[in-house]
């Protein structure tokens, strides 16, 4: 069989390995306590099921929808944002319903990158951004993302035949995986870049409602002039719990809006009404769930702060997302350190270096654990620790 090489050229699979490990100790009837994966795991608020449920038994829901979204969901995602973050966006040009945020972020590839045309892309992050850009045949330029700079890029240190190159400048706050947030003025700098430079901005923005200690996420649309040169991706998943049911949005520039809605009428044929019609019951319905999963995942972040801290594992506490991004101690590789700690302890984390090169040193630990696994996982990291004392 002869594939074709962008899919020849795919990067393996880093996490193949851990699952491998993973897989043999349950074999083993061992136990596994998993800080891995980034997916909410309390359940989606029921009020938002039921809609669901109502709108699965109405036949006009079984038949094709269209791939601009209903007009009802467009005008709920508009008026979520002018509420949230005072942003105004025309509901027919400037909303875009997708298949979840990350589809409209792989395909946004193909309405903005020819073969050799640079994307730059924060290192480490997440990764459809640089795979979205090899799959058109683009490159990606990384953009470290440093403790020292707050886990902002630094814009002024990109090469000028870098920037002649780009097309594309991909970021994300709150960040997967660093845990930083980014403010208004950041974001200000960006759309002056942008112009400056002739790029389009995509902001991925899946996180602005998950945020502890009072803090509230800005929307890069509230930027002076993003309308001008950028769009917003956006998702029910992680505000609402809802991972599972695939529904997220792009906001923003009205001719980028209309460049993925033509890529997407080409190759998809929508999102399912009746998950539509859930969508709209969590953007117009009772927002209490938000600062209820939000009071939970801070108790866990806290809890997990309090162990770093006693086992000398150096890390900032997060203000927004999901994850705790921590340093390896010393003369430890991400990879090496996370292999320990499942071989010796059955805890599982996830190596930095499989979000970028600038990943390696860190593991980034995931709050979305069950209370009760939580607790287990952090006993055994301590023990880990006294044993390492000796
Ligand atoms: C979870 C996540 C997404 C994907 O969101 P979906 O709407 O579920 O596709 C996109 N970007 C980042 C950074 C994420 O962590």
């Amino acid at each position: 069989m002869r594939f074709a090489q962008r899919v020849e050229s795919l990067p393996p699979y880093l996490f193949v390995e851990i699952s491998k490990k993973i897989a043999a100790k349950r074999a083993k009837g061992e136990d596994v306590v998993s800080f891995g994966i980034g997916d909410p795991d309390i359940p989606t608020p029921s009020h938002i099921i039921e809609r669901l449920c109502q709108a699965a038994q109405d036949p006009v829901n079984h038949r094709y929808p269209e791939t601009e979204g209903l007009p009802e969901l467009r005008q709920a995602i508009a008026a979520w944002y002018k509420n949230r973050f005072d942003v105004s966006l025309d509901p027919d040009k400037e909303v875009l319903p997708l298949i979840g945020a990350k589809e409209g972020v792989a395909h946004i590839a193909l309405c903005f990158i020819d073969p050799g045309d640079i994307a730059l892309v924060p290192d480490p992050g997440y990764p459809v951004y640089s795979i979205g850009t090899a799959l058109v045949g683009g490159e990606s330029y990384f953009l470290p993302l440093t403790d020292e700079n707050d886990f902002l890029p630094d814009l002024s240190g990109i090469p000028g035949d870098v920037l002649r190159r780009a097309k594309l400048l991909w970021l994300n706050y709150p960040n997967n995986p660093t845990g930083a947030v980014a403010g208004l003025d950041f974001f200000n700098e960006a759309v002056r870049f942008a112009k400056q430079h002739d790029l389009v901005v995509c902001h991925d923005a899946p996180y602005t409602e998950i945020a502890y200690d009072g803090y509230r996420p800005v929307s890069f649309m509230q930027a002076e002039g993003a309308m001008e040169v950028g769009v917003e991706f956006h998702s029910l998943s992680k505000s609402y719990n809802m991972t599972g049911w695939r529904i997220g949005m792009v906001v923003g520039n009205a001719e980028m809006v209309n460049a993925l809605k033509t890529v997407k009428s080409n190759l998809d044929s929508g999102i399912p009404q009746a998950i539509q019609y859930a969508a709209i019951e969590a953007l117009t319905g009772s927002q209490e769930c938000i600062a209820e999963h939000n009071a939970v995942y801070q108790k866990r972040r806290d809890l997990i702060m309090e162990t770093l801290n006693k086992i000398g594992v150096e890390a900032r506490a997060p203000r927004g997302g999901l994850y705790v991004w921590a340093r390896v101690p010393q003369g430890y590789t991400s990879v090496g350190f996370a292999t320990e700690l499942l071989e010796e302890v059955g805890v599982v984390v996830t190596p930095g270096i499989g979000y970028g090169p600038s990943g390696e040193g860190y593991i980034r630990l995931s709050l979305t654990i069950q209370d009760a696994d939580l607790v287990k996982g952090l006993s055994l990291l301590s023990g880990w620790h006294a044993k390492k004392q000796g």
